[in-house]
């Protein structure tokens, strides 16, 4: 299959999971996850039509996103930022979906004001309690009011930076042995966006949520960002 092709078939599969809940595909934005593959490879989903790209590491995305010159392309950091890069996510991205604590998103803040820039992030959540998995830990926030009333506080120190536009929540789905055991997880996150725009009086429009496995599911419990790497690209690279 090409990129082209795989595109497609994704863009049928997002079809499919918004007709199921009466959602509208244009409230779904695919972010193509091109970690691993080479710029041919992204200059060919851009021909395709994508316009949303997405790296998990500082270096590669350093080395590859100044070789893409195309104006249309946006660029999304999903990965784990270490402190000490955070200091280059500004210049290379628009979007930071992985803000796991209030500390690299107040170094993030900084660095956007030394770029001149306002940068839009995600607050990456650990709803599923996995141990491996990072975020701010959000395990059992419906029914446990401490954890809920924690998070509420740091979101809320989050938002009152002021070189970052908090756009909304960001999870990982654990592995899982069938696709429907993520949708509880989906489900949650959904909520917990619902809940903390409340509580806190703002909007939070956005929920990154879903992968090649999962997307469908992710769709289904609300995704408006679904980040997708195989089922466009194929196999990673290495
Ligand atoms: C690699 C990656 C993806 C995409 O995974 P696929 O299974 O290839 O679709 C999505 N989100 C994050 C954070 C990733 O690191």
């Amino acid at each position: 299959m090409s990129i082209a092709g795989n595109i497609a078939r994704v863009y049928e599969k997002i079809a499919a999971a918004c007709a199921r809940v009466g959602r509208d595909p244009q409230t779904v934005t695919l972010v193509a996850v091109s970690k691993t593959q080479p710029p041919e490879a992204i200059l060919a989903a851009a021909a395709a039509g994508l316009q949303h790209f997405a790296e998990n590491r500082v270096e590669e995305a350093g080395e590859k996103i100044p070789q893409i010159h195309l104006p249309s392309v946006h660029w999304h950091m999903i990965g784990h930022i270490q402190s000490r890069k955070a200091k280059f996510v500004p210049q290379l991205f628009e979007v930071a979906h992985s803000v796991d604590t209030v500390k690299l998103a107040g170094k993030l803040s900084e660095s956007a004001a030394a770029a001149g820039k306002r940068l839009d992030v995600l607050v990456e959540v650990n709803v599923s309690g996995e141990q491996s998995k990072s975020g701010f830990q959000a395990q059992n926030w419906a029914i446990e009011n401490a954890i809920f009333a924690q998070l509420c506080q740091e979101v809320g120190q989050i938002i009152a930076l002021p070189n970052l536009r908090v756009r909304g929540l960001m999870t990982m789905a654990p592995m899982t042995e069938t696709v429907e055991d993520t949708r509880p997880v989906f489900a949650s996150l959904a909520e917990l966006q619902a809940a903390l725009a409340a509580a806190l009086k703002i909007m939070l429009p956005d929920l990154s949520m879903g992968m090649t496995d999962d997307y469908p599911v992710a769709i289904e419990e609300g995704a408006t960002l679904i980040r997708v790497g195989r089922a466009i690209f194929g196999e990673r690279q290495r």
